[in-house]
């Protein structure tokens, strides 16, 4: 049967022919199947066929005040000028209605197989299942509500309460953690996007700032939290970050602190250099560039993921287990330790007594959908849900502290992406972040980057028509490589209108905009240097395009807001730092929130400030640090 959803059929149908005509290697697609494809979407969404159907409209009407006839009934051609006409908010909206054609063309099999492109992976039909798994209950597995008394109830499953479960529940001490999403294994690492990001990403990977630019920043909802999803790059924090925390005046975090707890965490996550087999030609092109304009640290990075074979799909769970995301290091070490997981439990409610806190309610469904609570009373509780969710949920629990929610910094990322016709990056056969360039790092620039899956290389671009089919045919020959910056705004998290989108303010400073746009310039010198043809400098409202050193510097001399530029993040950190005291800080320098006893943060909130390099070991040699000494006191007493 088909699924009809959406009115304006027979726009949407002259909108896909306009959007995609054919090119050199792509056929036009079969119009009637991507419409079908994105009407079944609908179908399940019923907001998004409404969305669709109102954008269809004002599209209509657009070309109807300028040509007199509806915009389904002109000729193809007409029909392709317009759509390459539209900029500003009209370019904005063309680009939201093109968001699901594009995705419905992105995974068809037919453009697939035409681009050399893989689609998903084969997974076994069962694995081995370890003793561990059996400390695992699900909320759909009980009948009614619960109570347990624990030592210690952790919320979160990611990089800093994996590492605290683990570190307590070795110490011979009773812990209970609760993670919201539910436990997968590499049975269900299917490679298949459209799948995979609503089973590993909160509210569809859609989180982002709001200020002088939109930021999307995706997180985690699954038992591993982001780390399932990570890019598996793995170092510590250089000791300028430490130093910069102890001028903060935490000056228990000295070097010879942390050098323990981060040699426990690179020996639990196996780290190790990429191997350059699966960095591939990205690497070549990239360190080529970078040591003919004089830069010297070139590398491949250290990663958490021993036997990767570069299949391309770490942000989307890795096929083959080789990542060593707490999924399958932190939690089966702590759960074999005896710690128990509850899974598809959300934490609401902390249970207090005065200043102290005395455990958590978490709310969960029966198979039956029926509501099911579970109490844990417990003598410490730990918040680890990361750096979005951790500071909204102390706030909505009454903690008042003036820093809380504020301090947010996000490393924010860029790419620069660049043609170059005679070399083939078969990206869906290389690590997504393999390689580095490390020369700037002081300043606050780390270039790390590797590879794009198609869906990725053909959404985040504002053309359409012609010029998009040529963009997407030339994704094997298309350089990806990004950086990010240690940024010195800093934005702020409150409850939003929904739990999964909290209101999360960020004005990127003229001061990161200005390290932004070396990042850009230097990347694109690079590429320029190894004999790309064509740099590309994506923006919101426009894809740059040049060809020489000096059209850069033209270009980048009227770039002059962050809205000129696509930028993402993957790193929130800091808005329940640590601090000497609540002028400074959330919590102490042993994770303690000031004013209370018994609460923990221990995630990337707790983070005082950015790091400078990814953050996935920092958080976890800090959770570790924090467990240990919790651990110890709870244990004497
Ligand atoms: C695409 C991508 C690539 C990245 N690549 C790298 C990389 O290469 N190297 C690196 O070091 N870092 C990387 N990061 C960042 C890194 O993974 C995160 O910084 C890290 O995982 C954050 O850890 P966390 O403990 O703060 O939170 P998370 O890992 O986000 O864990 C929080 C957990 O808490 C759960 N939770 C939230 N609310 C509740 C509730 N109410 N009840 C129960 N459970 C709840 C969530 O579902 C989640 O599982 C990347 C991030 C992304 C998105």
């Amino acid at each position: 049967m088909k699924p009809t959803n959406l009115h304006h059929v027979a726009t949407a149908h002259a909108f896909i022919e306009a959007l995609f005509p054919a090119g050199t290697t792509l056929p036009a697609p079969d119009a009637g199947s991507l419409l079908n494809e994105v009407e079944s979407w609908c179908a399940r969404q019923g907001g998004l066929g409404r969305g669709l159907d109102a954008l269809l409209t004002v599209l209509d009407a657009r070309f109807f005040l300028g040509h007199r006839q509806r915009f389904a009934n002109a000729p193809l051609s007409e029909r392709q000028q317009f759509l390459e006409s539209l900029t500003g908010i009209q370019g904005s909206l063309l680009q939201g209605l093109s968001v699901p054609f594009r995705m419905a063309l992105l995974q068809d099999e037919g453009v697939l197989a035409r681009l050399n492109v893989p689609n998903g992976v084969r997974v076994p039909a069962d694995i081995e299942r370890a003793r561990w798994r059996q400390q695992i209950t699900d909320a759909g597995s009980l009948e009614g509500d619960d109570t347990l008394e624990a030592d210690v109830v952790i919320i979160g499953t990611g990089a800093g309460g994996a590492a605290a479960a683990l570190e307590l529940a070795s110490q011979g001490l009773a812990v209970v953690v609760l993670e919201e999403g539910r436990y997968h294994d590499r049975r269900d690492f299917t490679g298949r996007l459209t799948e995979m990001i609503p089973l590993l990403y909160r509210a569809m990977g859609l989180t982002a700032t709001i200020g002088n630019t939109v930021i999307p920043v995706p997180i985690g909802r699954n038992v591993g939290g982001t780390t399932t999803i990570n890019s598996g790059t793995a170092m510590a924090a250089p000791p300028e970050t430490l130093a910069r925390w102890r001028a903060l005046g935490l000056r228990e975090l000295t070097d010879a602190e942390m050098a323990p707890y981060n040699a426990e965490v690179m020996e639990i996550l196996q780290v190790q250099k990429a191997d350059p087999r699966y960095v591939g030609e990205i690497g070549n092109v990239i360190r080529d560039g970078a040591n003919r304009i004089g830069f010297v640290q070139t590398h491949d990075l250290p990663r958490n993921a021993v036997g990767c074979d570069g299949q391309g799909l770490c942000q989307f769970g890795c096929p083959t287990d080789a990542k060593q995301s707490t999924n399958v290091s932190y939690m089966p070490r702590a759960l074999d330790a005896g710690a128990f997981l509850f899974t598809g439990f959300k934490a609401t409610e902390l249970l207090r007594n005065g200043t102290t806190i005395e455990g958590v309610k978490a709310e969960g469904k029966t198979a039956a959908g029926k509501p099911v609570t579970l109490t844990v009373r417990a003598r410490a509780t730990i918040v680890a849900m990361g750096s979005f969710l951790s500071p909204v949920f102390l706030m909505r629990n009454g903690i008042r502290l003036p820093q809380l929610g504020r301090q947010l910094s996000i490393h924010p990322a860029g790419a620069v992406l660049a043609h170059f016709p005679d070399r083939t990056f078969d990206h869906s056969r290389r690590i997504p972040q393999g390689f580095g360039v490390a020369d700037l790092a002081a300043e606050g620039l780390m270039f790390e980057g590797g590879t794009i899956p198609l869906i990725g290389h053909g959404m985040m671009n504002p053309m359409a028509g012609a010029p998009y089919t040529r963009f997407v045919e030339n994704y094997q020959h298309t350089a990806y490589f990004g950086f990010m910056i240690r940024d010195t705004s800093r934005g702020r998290v409150r409850p939003g209108p929904h739990p999964d989108f909290p209101f999360i303010s960020y004005w990127m400073n003229q001061t990161d905009l200005a390290l932004f746009k070396r990042g850009v310039r230097e990347l694109s010198r690079m590429y320029l240097a190894a004999g790309a043809k064509e740099v590309w400098i994506p923006g919101l409202r426009k894809m740059g395009s040049v060809r020489n050193e000096q059209a850069l510097d033209a270009y980048l001399n009227k770039a002059r807001s962050p809205r000129d530029f696509t930028i993402t993040a993957y790193h929130p950190l800091g808005t329940c730092q640590m601090g000497v005291n609540e002028k400074y800080g959330v919590t102490d320098s042993s994770h303690q929130v000031f004013g209370t006893k018994g609460l923990y943060v221990m995630d990337g909130s707790s983070v005082p400030g950015p790091l400078g390099v990814n953050p996935q070991v920092s958080i976890m040699a800090l959770a570790t640090r924090g467990a240990r000494k919790l651990g110890m006191v709870l244990s004497k007493n």
